[in-house]
């Protein structure tokens, strides 16, 4: 914490400090003093003891909100280029082997080749609230020269190498051409903007599911508990008023009396059950953070993919940080889930539940090819239903307003 306010007050224009102990004392410009609501000189701490006259700084309270005043829309987009070793992979074949299984079609490797490529790695961060609250980030990157979306362990190894890639030389995008970033054909266009949120539209609610589940299960154990408790206690005040009912003879007002009370209790009960459900009822709130274009080189595999008469040319790349082969994205569900079948038409890859029977006439279809209805009997495709609403999506300019470019 005293590294990255000591960091960003430098960057803000500010003179700072260090003193002890574990503080800075710090000679604000006004920007700083409004952003941050601090006078010209003011000093702060960071450990439990503080320096005299300091204020703390931590993650309680406000400070985190003033540093994001102070930082305003900086460091929302940025850009890197990864120059990676040009060793190229080891017996391709098996790898192609190991990340494309198709169920109904065969493949062949055409050929390797080096090549450059654009990443966008997109965070996000998700609260989700209920009786409890739980806080979140999700990195999605997507490849836009292949469209295959990264896997959690190869954004990982690749936020690794930017790390260090940032303390050994800081890129001041000034020096592309020494570096050999080649310029369109060769590098991979931006995508537009809707097809970037068409994209996340889909990749993010299987991610975010994956992210919540533990969160989700341990509510619906403590909802089972609570309504397990509700009707054991109406349960045993119904039962008992329909005893007292049924020892009365028909037509005694008192029996009547102790059936409306059993009734009465019974609305209660549901009624009770509905607050239950209100007080678990989950929101979860999403909000884009951050872009990074990542530019690096790749070894790029072509594959052609046969079904039936039908051939297509795919591009799957070989990222040599991660030395792993991507894996192609279901162009369905855009899921963590690998794809295992190819469509007829257009020979799309897509997973097994987005190429399913129709659940009215039983012809199985590509949802990819039709994702609205299915074409031989117009039912409404009924796949696969999320618990998320569209309002998700009303949302941030995710592409980090390079949407014009
Ligand atoms: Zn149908
Ligand atoms: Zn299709």
């Amino acid at each position: 914490m005293q590294g990255f306010v000591e960091t960003l007050l430098r960057h803000e224009g500010a003179l700072v400090e260090p003193i002890e102990p574990e503080g800075l004392e710090v000679l604000a410009p006004p920007p700083v003093q409004r952003a941050l609501g601090v006078a010209e000189l003011s000093r702060v701490g960071f450990g439990s003891t503080l320096p005299p006259a300091a204020e703390r700084v931590g993650l309680e309270g406000d400070w985190l909100e003033r540093f994001a005043r102070l930082l305003g829309p900086q460091g929302r987009y940025a850009r890197r280029v990864l120059s990676a070793p040009g060793r190229a992979p080891n017996d391709p074949e098996r790898l192609l082997g190991h990340e494309l299984v198709l169920d109904n079609a065969t493949f062949r490797l055409l050929g390797v080749t080096p090549a450059w490529t654009r990443y966008l790695l997109l965070d996000f961060r998700a609260s989700a609230v209920s009786d409890d609250k739980r806080d979140f980030i999700v990195r999605l990157g997507v490849n836009l020269a292949t469209g295959a979306l990264l896997l959690d362990a190869t954004l990982a190894t690749l936020a690794l190498s930017l790390d260090a890639a940032d303390l050994v030389a800081p890129f001041s995008g000034d020096d592309e051409a020494d570096r050999g970033v080649p310029e369109a054909p060769a590098l991979p266009a931006l995508w537009d903007r809707s097809r970037v949120l068409d994209l996340i539209a889909r990749a993010l609610p299987p991610r975010f599911d994956a992210k919540l589940d533990h969160f989700i299960a341990g509510m619906h154990r403590r909802l089972g508990r609570d309504q397990g408790r509700l009707h054991g206690y109406h349960n045993d005040l119904h039962r008992e008023a329909m005893r007292r009912a049924l020892a009365l003879p028909e037509g005694d007002p008192r029996r009547q009396r102790e059936e409306q009370r059993a009734a009465a209790i019974g609305r209660e009960y549901r009624a009770k059950l509905d607050d239950l459900a209100r007080q678990y009822a989950t929101r979860v709130t999403v909000e884009w953070v951050q872009t990074l274009e990542l530019v690096m080189p790749v070894h790029r595999f072509a594959v052609q993919i046969r079904r039936r008469k039908a051939d297509r040319v795919i591009l799957l790349d070989w990222n040599p940080l991660a030395r792993r082969l991507e894996t192609p994205t279901c162009a369905y569900t855009a899921s963590t889930e690998r794809p295992g079948m190819v469509c007829d038409d257009a020979l799309h890859l897509v997973v097994p539940a987005a190429f399913c029977p129709c659940p009215a006439c039983g012809r199985a279809f590509c949802r990819a090819c039709h994702p609205i209805c299915c074409p031989k009997c117009a039912a409404a495709n009924a796949l696969p239903t999320r618990r998320w609403t569209d309002r998700f999506w009303s949302a941030p300019d995710a592409t980090g307003g390079h949407a014009s470019r």
